[in-house]
C-alpha cells in the first residue's frame, strides 16, 4: 500500500510509492527510448496489455478492452496511489501519514502509434480534452477525493517511459502544496484589487502584445511574466472560469486549436523536445471562487534544475519570455 507522508517543516505531502519500485527502469540513468512500435502496450490491438479500460470513446459496436476506440482510459500498470480502501489519517510520533489513495490513470491519446500530441488532428486532440472533463466529472464523486492533477510527460526526459502518445491523471486525496500556493496567492491579490489576478493577466498581456503568443477567441498563449524555465508556456482562459470540467464545449474546441498550435510551436522551434504541461484547476467543490482561473503551464524540459533551484525554490532562467514570445510568433505552422 503506497503512503502520503507530511513534511513536517513546511507541509509538503510526498508519495511513498512502493508499487513503483518494481518498474524494471528504475534508477537506470535515462536514455532515449528506442522504437516500442512492435510490442506497444498502447497501440490499437494489444488491449490486454493494460488493465481493463475504466472509459473509452468508441466506434459503435466495438467491444470494451478490444479494438475499435479512439481515447482510451486504463489504469496506470505502476501506479503511485491505489484506489481500493479507506483514507486513515494516522500520526506515527510527531509525523502525519495517511494511506495513499487516489487514482493514477493513463490517457491513451490515440490508438496509431504516433509518439507526438501534433501528429492528431485538432478533432483529436479535443476528444482527449473530453476525455480529462469526463474523468475529472467522475472522480469528483469519490468523497476521498480532493484534487486531480492532469499531465503529460513527453519524452524520456520529461518522464515517459512509454513513446506512444499519452497523458495521465493522479487524483489525491490531499490539495498539493503548489496549488494551495496559487490559490493562496491569487486570494491574496483579490483581496486588495477586488479582481482575478489571471483575469488581470489576460488584459494586460492582450495590451502589451510582447509576451503573447498565439490567441484565440476563448484562449491566450503567453511566455508568463516571470517564467522558471526558457519557453515555459501558460494556456489560459479569457473568460474567468475556476474549474477546467466547467469550460463551455466551444472552449474545448478553441483550447484543442490552441494547445496544437502552441506544441506544434515548441516542436519546430526546439527540435521536437522532453516537456510536461499540467492543467492547474480548483480542488473539488470549490467551483465559484472569484479569484481562482484554472490554466495549463506547459514545461520544455531544456535546463536542468540543479543545488540552487533545489535549495532555494529561485529559477535562474537565461531567456527573458519577451524573446522567447518573439521567437515562437515567428514560427510557421500548417
Ligand atoms: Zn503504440
Ligand atoms: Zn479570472
Amino acid at each position: 500500500m503506497p503512503e502520503l507522508r507530511k513534511d513536517p517543516v513546511i507541509g509538503r505531502w510526498v508519495i511513498i510509492a512502493t508499487e513503483r519500485a518494481k518498474r524494471p527502469h528504475d534508477f537506470k540513468v535515462e536514455r532515449e527510448i528506442v522504437s516500442q512500435e512492435n510490442t506497444c502496450p498502447f497501440c490499437e490491438g494489444r488491449e490486454e496489455m493494460t488493465p481493463p479500460e475504466i472509459m473509452a470513446y468508441r466506434e459503435n459496436g466495438s467491444k470494451k478492452d478490444a479494438p475499435g476506440w479512439r481515447v482510451r482510459v486504463v489504469p496506470n500498470k505502476f501506479p503511485a496511489l491505489q484506489v481500493e480502501g479507506e483514507l486513515d489519517r494516522r500520526g506515527e510520533g510527531m509525523f502525519d501519514k495517511m494511506n495513499g489513495i487516489g487514482a493514477h490513470e493513463v490517457i491513451i491519446e490515440t490508438p496509431k502509434h504516433f509518439c507526438n500530441l501534433t501528429q492528431l488532428t485538432v478533432p483529436e486532440v479535443e476528444e482527449v480534452i473530453w476525455a480529462y472533463h469526463d474523468r475529472i466529472l467522475d472522480l469528483k464523486k469519490d468523497h476521498r477525493l480532493r484534487y486531480v492533477m492532469i499531465f503529460k510527460n513527453k519524452g524520456a526526459q520529461a518522464g515517459a517511459s512509454l513513446e506512444h502518445t499519452h497523458s495521465q491523471l493522479i487524483a489525491l486525496p490531499v490539495v498539493p502544496k503548489r496549488v494551495s500556493e496559487e490559490m493562496a496567492g491569487s486570494r491574496e491579490y483579490y483581496s486588495f484589487k477586488e479582481r482575478c489576478v489571471f483575469c488581470d493577466i489576460v488584459r494586460q498581456e492582450l495590451n502589451d502584445g510582447v509576451r503573447v503568443v498565439i490567441e484565440n477567441p476563448s484562449f491566450i498563449a503567453i511566455q508568463p511574466y516571470a517564467p522558471r524555465a526558457p519557453f515555459e508556456t501558460w494556456i489560459i482562459p479569457k473568460a474567468h472560469n475556476p474549474s477546467f470540467e466547467n469550460a463551455q464545449k466551444q472552449e474545448y474546441e478553441h483550447l484543442a486549436k490552441i494547445l496544437w498550435q502552441v506544441l506544434r510551436k515548441i516542436e519546430l522551434a526546439l527540435n521536437d523536445p522532453p516537456y510536461n504541461f499540467m492543467i492547474h484547476t480548483t480542488p473539488f467543490h470549490q467551483e465559484d471562487l472569484p479569484y481562482y482561473h484554472w490554466h495549463i503551464e506547459i514545461m520544455p524540459n531544456l535546463v536542468k534544475f540543479a543545488g540552487f533551484e533545489w535549495g532555494t525554490g529561485f529559477y535562474i532562467n537565461p531567456t527573458p519570455p519577451e524573446h522567447s514570445a518573439d521567437y515562437l510568433r515567428e514560427v510557421k505552422i500548417d
